[in-house]
């Protein structure tokens, strides 16, 4: 089965790349999906953001990076893929990725949503956190691939501890 994982991955951190590689090697295909959604104002542009992916999960040939805009359960419709995957950190994301699901399965029951647990090690890890830290000099190489540490320092204009 098939598997698409959805989210704006501004910018992708160790925590969705740890789920990326587990969700590999439990499904045959997984569509990561960097979704446009207007309504928020990103950090870095969809294209920067599927190049941080690819490059991060070069070595997961099962993995297919992609973007895409309208309904999530219409894309996982067109790319075949049964299952949408999203990761919870803790109780607090629980509620709204819960409301989702419901959702999604109204508009589609065919398809399923699979919650994975983040590993322990990232479940303090998400977007803003890493891009707060960053803001502000300090150093995001255990939080990020290092393509997308670069990519930080670059956007807040400063060298990277990790390159001083
Ligand atoms: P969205 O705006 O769709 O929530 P995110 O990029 O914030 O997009 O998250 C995409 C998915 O990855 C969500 O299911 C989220 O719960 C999950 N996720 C975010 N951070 C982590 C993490 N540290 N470990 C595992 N999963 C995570």
């Amino acid at each position: 089965m098939k598997a698409l994982y959805p989210g704006s991955f501004d910018p992708l951190t160790l925590g969705h790349l740890d789920l990326i590689e587990r969700a590999a090697r439990l499904f045959d295909g997984l569509v990561v999906a960097v979704l446009q959604n207007p309504s928020k104002n990103p950090t870095f542009p969809v294209e920067r953001r599927l190049d941080q992916i690819r490059t991060a999960t070069a070595h997961l040939p099962q993995v297919e990076v992609t973007s895409f805009d309208g309904l999530t359960v219409a894309f996982a419709q067109a790319c075949g893929a049964g299952v949408i995957l999203r990761g919870l950190r803790a109780m607090s994301d629980f509620e709204f990725e819960l409301q989702i699901a419901h959702t999604n399965k109204s508009l589609a029951p065919g398809l399923e949503t699979l919650f994975m647990a983040t590993a322990t090690a990232h479940s303090f890890l998400s977007s803003s956190v890493v891009k707060e830290v960053a803001r502000f000099g300090g150093p995001v190489g255990h939080m990020v691939p290092q393509g997308v540490a670069q990519d930080l320092a670059a956007f807040f204009n400063r060298a990277s501890p990790e390159q001083r």
